[in-house]
């Protein structure tokens, strides 16, 4: 069985997927995190981003690794955990270039369909239920407005209330990365959609496993 959770960056599709796999005794997928794995190996090789070939990236990725975890699989460079790496400024900046590359695009999915094969899986990403877990169900698709995704991304990685003019600046890089993502970003028609903007998190994963567990789902 697989769940499809979609969305724009910052929409909790992360998190969110991880705890309803969590509930449900599932795995989590994260594909963005692929993505940024394979940029993060592509960076270490150094060079200007403008130049990087496709084949460059996908020679870069070979040193990423997709291994098992108690929740799901996490990606290795060179074999050890990179998440610092993985979600830094340079990495963010870049993603979107690497997964405009048609072999990146492949290269992810083929490893989130191995593991949709193996195991029941939530994964999470742009074109889940579209492209790569076409016969994922349910299929949920998160959004919340880009000052509300920017105000939690910034909460994720400060202690205290942003200020004004670093939520304005974050939902600028949102906004930015939003329209960087759009053709990879496809919202499938019998999807779900959630708008997170006013929701707690706790809110929306109870929203999402009582739909799992109902069945029967439906566009709303
Ligand atoms: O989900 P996250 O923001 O970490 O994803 C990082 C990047 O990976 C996105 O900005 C997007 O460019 C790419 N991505 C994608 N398709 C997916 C998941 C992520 O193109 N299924």
């Amino acid at each position: 069985m697989a769940i499809a959770i979609d969305g724009p960056a910052a929409s909790g599709k992360s998190s969110t997927a991880k705890a309803i796999a969590r509930e449900l005794g599932f795995r989590h997928v994260d594909s963005g995190a692929l993505y940024r794995a394979a940029t993060a190996a592509r960076v270490r090789q150094g060079g200007d981003a403008e130049s990087w070939t496709e084949e460059s990236v996908l020679a870069a990725a070979r040193m990423v690794t997709l291994v098992p975890t108690e929740l799901g699989f996490t990606p290795l460079l060179d074999g050890e955990t990179a998440e610092d790496e993985m979600r830094g400024e340079e990495v963010t900046r870049h993603v979107s270039l690497v997964a405009r590359m048609p072999a990146m695009r492949e290269w992810v999915n083929a490893q989130v369909r191995k593991a949709a094969h193996e195991h029941d899986v939530v994964v999470d990403g742009r074109d889940i239920g579209t492209v790569v877990l076409p016969s994922a169900r349910p299929k949920i698709f998160l959004v919340a407005s880009p000052g509300e995704r920017a105000k939690r991304r910034l909460l994720e990685r400060h202690a205290g209330a942003p200020s004004d003019g670093e939520i304005a600046e974050e939902t600028g890089r949102i906004v930015l990365r939003d329209d960087m993502d759009a053709a990879q970003s496809v919202r499938a028609a019998d999807a779900i959609v959630i708008d997170t903007t006013h929701l707690a998190q706790a809110e929306q994963i109870a929203r999402i496993v009582a739909l799992v567990r109902a069945g029967g789902w439906e566009v709303q």
